[in-house]
């Protein structure tokens, strides 16, 4: 059985090109006219070659390699170094960067698309360049002159690698209790920075020659809280007046000793007196911050999908291979005998784990890409309301994105290890590392629990429901287009949909209600409110899918196993959805005893 990762560029073809129908919108786009299906194809194409066969391989050895500490330098592993001069070189940081920037000015759909397939081949390698975009955006939305001039082309080539410094031991999710100070320096017309972060991704390397942090930090007047952060770039180098490199006082401490994720170092950073600049307003860092952020957590959202594309493939090609016990059935095309020993995938409880899984991924790669769309027309559109509206769905999907997707990337890890039986656990055979890989996803870019809190009391509370209203229209439309079909499948999926938004209005108006003499509610909530809401959207993914699934050919067996695990998902797993609602009712009338 060959553990080899094979993008599944065919299944990313159909959600780009059917799914959602981002050639026609491309070619509405002047800086898009040009680009059609197939030239989005031959990018796809590109990528997967290089993620394949550069990156993929390097993702078992690394994780028995790991990163080596040693007198304040980290030494990647093996290949690690190599891999990435080549990525910068064949310039795929650059993507999805604007062309006035620099970029190749291909639309974020494609950006997302490739997140996936690095996530997928290797989530450890992939965390090193992982935050090159969100401080590239970061830097050109709130960046001076000076910062654009000095840092920008070197962070969004990819020549320098940037971080993210939040963190501190007190300091996790509650960014308020953050401690770090800057304290001006007139003469260099800068800051200095003093504190500690801890579990800094990529804080010290060998990959690059320079790495820039960006850091939270508190100037000496600031007020206590969230609102008295500001930004600052913090690179590990800086230049003297004859443009010589100075080391500036960053030290790494050392690295963790980590569960999963051991080849991308998590770093102990102290920064002693270091040199910084300012980005964007003093006091108002968090909002500059954000913007990485928000990039970032989309590129999360991702990793839960490759993770998830991992486990299937390699469940499933485990799954016909290994011949275990007499089957009661087999498929009409099995040649043997199923009466004697026969492969595991046709047991129905392991028939069952493979559907979920490939239902799971699937749908979740419909979600994640439409998310990349609405960013592209957010940023493309020629009206402003239509880029305005665009963005608020963006961002009410992307909380969503990123904590139900991880969580279904550990999970399908957990269920793909299962189909494997005690090999499972064994290195060797691939799902063990992805299980280990894929827990962090829930826990960095805010915590799965700070993500639902996001959601509903900020993003569908917080602003009258308008963001939700206009998402619900979108599946409501959705549903509409087929429910009159006289395909019975197709028929019943779609009054499902429609049954969804109205359970989803009406219990979103019951937690409005019950908020106001229950402040605890929406808290009590929030966690099966995001999970509700991300099963939604898999419904969605489904019905659009089967929609176009029973226009299509039906000798084609691209569409007819589409169908096939369309059905199934309407069958089983959307079960969830009512598991979920009836959770939130309970929430809604019990309060949590202590525990
Ligand atoms: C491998 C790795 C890489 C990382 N990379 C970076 C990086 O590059 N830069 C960086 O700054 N940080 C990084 N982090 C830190 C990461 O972002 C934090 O671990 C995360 O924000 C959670 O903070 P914490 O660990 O202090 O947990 P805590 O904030 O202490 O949370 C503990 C638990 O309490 C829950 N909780 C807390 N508050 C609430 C609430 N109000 N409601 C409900 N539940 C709540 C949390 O959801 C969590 O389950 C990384 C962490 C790891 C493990």
């Amino acid at each position: 059985m060959s553990l080899d990762y094979q993008v599944p560029l065919r299944d990313m073809r159909f959600v780009i090109d059917e799914w959602i129908e981002a050639p026609a919108w491309w070619r509405s786009v002047p800086a898009w006219e040009d680009l059609d299906s197939a030239t989005a194809q031959q990018v796809l194409e590109e990528a997967a070659r290089f993620v394949m066969e550069r990156i993929a391989p390097l993702n078992p050895a690394g994780d028995l390699e790991g990163c080596r500490f040693e007198g304040g330098e980290v030494s990647m592993p093996t290949g690690f170094r190599e891999a990435y001069a080549d990525f910068v070189a064949a310039g795929w940081p650059t993507l999805a960067l604007d062309a006035d920037a620099g970029g190749q000015g291909l639309p974020q759909l494609l950006e997302v698309a490739l997140q996936e397939m690095l996530a997928a081949a290797n989530h450890a390698w992939l965390m090193s360049p992982g935050l090159t975009h969100g401080a590239t955006a970061c830097l050109m939305a709130h960046g001076s002159d000076a910062l654009k001039r000095d840092w920008l082309p070197k962070i969004a080539s990819g020549e320098w690698l940037a971080t993210m410094c939040l963190t501190e031991p007190q300091a996790g999710s509650d960014l308020a209790l953050l401690r770090a100070r800057a304290t001006p320096d007139a003469a260099h017309g800068a800051w200095r920075i003093d504190g500690s972060k801890i579990f800094i991704t990529g804080g010290e390397h060998d990959l690059t020659e320079n790495i820039v942090h960006l850091v939270l930090a508190r100037l000496p007047d600031a007020p206590a809280g969230t609102k008295g952060l500001s930004l600052f770039v913090v690179p590990k180098r800086t230049f003297g007046e004859t443009g010589e490199r100075v080391r500036n006082g960053v030290h790494c401490e050392g690295i963790e000793k980590k569960m999963g994720l051991k080849a991308s170092p998590t770093c102990s950073m102290r920064f002693e007196h270091a040199l910084g600049w300012l980005v964007g307003e003093p006091h108002r860092g968090l909002a500059s911050m954000f913007v990485m952020m928000n990039a970032a957590r989309l590129q999360v959202a991702m990793q839960g999908v490759g993770h998830a594309q991992l486990a299937w493939q390699r469940a499933h090609a485990y799954a016909h291979e290994r011949v275990q016990m007499r089957a009661v059935s087999a498929p009409a095309h099995y040649e043997g005998e199923p009466a004697q020993a026969a492969p595991i995938a046709f047991h129905p409880a392991m028939r069952r784990v493979l559907l979920d899984l490939r239902a799971t991924v699937e749908g979740e790669r419909a979600i994640g890409y439409w998310i990349g769309y609405w960013l592209d027309v957010a940023a493309r559109h020629p009206e402003a309301h239509e880029r305005e509206a665009a963005g608020r769905i963006a961002s009410l999907l992307t909380p969503v994105a990123k904590a139900f997707f991880t969580a279904n990337g550990f999970a399908a890890a957990s269920s793909a290890l299962q189909v494997f039986g005690g090999y499972g656990y064994i290195h060797d055979y691939g799902v063990e590392q992805i299980l280990r890989d894929s827990r962090v996803a829930m826990l960095y870019e805010g915590t799965n629990e700070i993500q639902a809190i996001d959601l509903l009391v900020r993003k569908v509370l917080g602003d009258g429901g308008e963001a939700l209203r206009a998402l619900l229209a979108h599946v409501t439309a959705e549903a509409a287009r087929c429910i009159a079909s006289q395909d019975r499948a197709l028929h019943g999926a779609c009054a499902r949909l429609d049954a969804l938004v109205v359970d989803v209005q009406r219990i979103t108006d019951e937690i409005r209600q019950g908020s106001a003499d229950d402040r605890e509610l929406p808290y009590r909530v929030a966690d099966d409110y995001l999970a509700l809401i991300g099963w939604l959207l898999l419904a969605f993914a489904w019905a659009r899918t089967l929609r176009i699934a029973t226009d299509a050919s039906a000798d084609d067996p691209f569409y007819a196993e589409k169908r096939v695990t369309a059905l199934y998902f309407f069958a089983y797993p959307l079960m969830a959805f009512d598991h979920r609602l009836r959770l939130i009712e309970t929430g809604g009338r019990d309060p949590l005893p202590y525990a």
